[in-house]
């Protein structure tokens, strides 16, 4: 398929679908355009996949994952995923470009979502390499007399990958290479505003590696019956799932007449307790800065800043002048570090939003609409809100805007309650000048994962899970790979 490229770097992705080895247009011929929200034009499309061609591409993973090659032979998952690797790191400028076009995120702050990912297939490669896939756990004592039992770690089978818009090339990756490597065959789904990131790396599979047909596919599509279909298909044994908790719940219930093994990475509402003895000067601008970044379309984004009542006002100020200052505009410009939201309906969502925070007793701090220097593209001004009530809607609902609420209180124990008074537990983060007291907190917060004094918790190394209504079972570390294995127990003789 020609790309199209044009001055500004927009760049149309790749239209076609992998399915069974074949790059295949939808069934009936249909596309679907893809919107570029920085300038809100068409940039190209992508197939409109249907009901029809999802399951083909169900029946193609499930008829290579029971051919069983692809699952009994590490070292060819090992050549085919360096092979990726090599590949998507060839075309690592095309994909940025392609990302930046279907996204809008500022190029600048594009390594975390191309060379981040690239970089994860080959770990993935080379940890599943070297996973101990059979581990002799000793003679254990029966009824029976001993019997020796052996931990024999399989692939869980055909798994359905599906894909949200906010990060996609690095969600693609992430949901679907730790599993081809233990060994089970995948069909991605990936959102429908960002089908290109998902429809490039089918394209590089079929041309660049030796991985065999059926054992990767992706289907694109403008209809969430789509994903649906993926979610009940009694063909699939495990759906990964990055999304809202609402599709989450979903996926659920749709697994259930099959019990599929699901994992889910949900939505988040994650509060960010600054605690009496903080530095704000240095806390409070990296929050504005994590806010604006992404135009706030991050799950694990912690948008409710909890204030000392102490020592608010002064909390308010360092983060209204961090968020006036931030650099925002066309993603194309090396330094923006703030793009457009992802189409005019997230943006409404997001100025809805603020209208009912308002309208419930917040105070507007700065910001709250449309620049008024970028009439074109979906952008949103960082908009910081005040004296917001923890039970209010702009309180409970993820808004994936560059908004941050702002809510004091009085006592570490008030503000640890406040934090845990949503129905999601994704992420958090504690700033004060006593680590050991910020340690303290975060034990207490019921949250997947938190972050104190800016020290990440997020990476490949590392278990992320959510906890509550965000999520259920790990990507990343040990857990995060042995989720797309089964560990079947063999008791033998001596
Ligand atoms: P979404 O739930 O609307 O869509 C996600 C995917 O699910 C898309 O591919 C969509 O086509 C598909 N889908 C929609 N309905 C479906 C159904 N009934 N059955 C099966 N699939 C269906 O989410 P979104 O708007 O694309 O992404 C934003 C959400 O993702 C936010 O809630 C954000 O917090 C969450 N997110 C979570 C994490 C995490 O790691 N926890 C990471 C990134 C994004």
């Amino acid at each position: 398929m020609t790309a199209v490229e044009s001055d500004s770097g927009v760049l149309a992705g790749e239209q076609r679908m992998l399915i069974d080895g074949e790059l295949v247009g939808a069934a009936g011929g249909a596309v679907f355009d893809v919107e570029h929200p920085a300038s809100e034009e068409v940039a190209g499309q992508c197939a409109d996949g249907t009901v029809e061609d999802m399951a083909r591409a169900v029946s193609a993973a499930r008829r290579a994952f029971d051919a069983g090659e692809w699952s009994r032979d590490v070292q060819f998952r090992f050549h085919c995923l360096m092979q990726l690797h090599d590949a998507l790191d060839r075309h690592k400028e095309h994909l940025r470009r392609v990302l930046v076009t279907e996204v809008g995120c500022p190029v600048t702050v594009t390594g975390s979502q191309i060379e981040d990912p690239i970089s994860e297939v080959k770990h993935w490669a080379e940890y599943g390499r070297d996973f101990d896939y059979l581990v002799d756990t000793g003679l254990h004592n029966t009824a029976l007399g001993p019997a020796r039992r052996k931990l024999h770690h399989e692939p869980v089978g055909v798994v359905g990958a599906i894909t949200p818009w906010n990060v996609p090339f690095y969600l693609n990756i992430a949901e679907t290479v730790p599993a081809l490597m233990a060994g089970n065959t995948v069909v991605l789904k990936p959102a429908q505003l960002t089908p290109w990131s998902g429809s490039e790396l089918g394209r590089i599979v079929a041309e660049e590696t030796d991985i065999p047909a059926g054992v990767f596919n992706v289907v694109t599509s403008n209809a969430n019956e789509v994903g649906a279909a993926l979610s009940a298909d009694p063909g699939v044994d495990m759906i990964t799932f990055t999304g809202s908790t609402a599709t989450g719940r979903a996926i659920l219930a749709a697994g259930a007449s099959t019990v599929k093994k699901t994992l889910l990475e949900l939505g988040g509402k994650s509060a960010h307790i600054v605690l009496d003895d903080a530095d704000f000067n240095s806390s409070l601008p990296l929050a504005a800065m994590m806010a604006c970044v992404m135009s706030g379309q991050s799950c694990i984004l912690p948008s409710r800043i909890l204030l000392p009542r102490s020592r608010y006002d002064e909390g308010l100020a360092v983060l209204k002048a961090s968020m006036e200052n931030f650099p925002m505009g066309d993603p194309w410009t090396p330094g923006n570090m703030q793009g457009p939201q992802i189409s005019a309906t997230q943006r409404q969502k997001v100025l809805g939003l603020i209208e009912s925070g308002l309208a419930s007793g917040a105070r507007l701090v700065t910001g709250g609409g449309v620049p008024e220097s970028l009439p074109v593209g979906y952008y949103v001004q960082p908009t910081l809100l005040a004296d917001v009530d923890p039970d209010s809607t702009i309180a409970q609902e993820e808004i994936f805007g560059p908004v941050l609420t702002v809510t004091p209180y009085d006592g570490d124990d008030e503000a640890i309650a406040i934090a845990n008074n949503t129905i999601y537990g994704l992420s958090g983060e504690v700033s004060s000048a006593d680590v050991d007291r910020a340690f303290a907190v975060a034990t207490r917060m019921r949250t997947g994962n938190v972050t104190i004094n800016g020290k990440s918790h997020f990476g490949i190394d590392s278990p992320f899970g959510g906890t509550k209504q965000s999520g259920l079972g790990y990507r990343n570390g040990t857990q995060g790979y042995q989720e797309y294995l089964h560990i079947k127990t063999i008791g033998m003789p001596e």
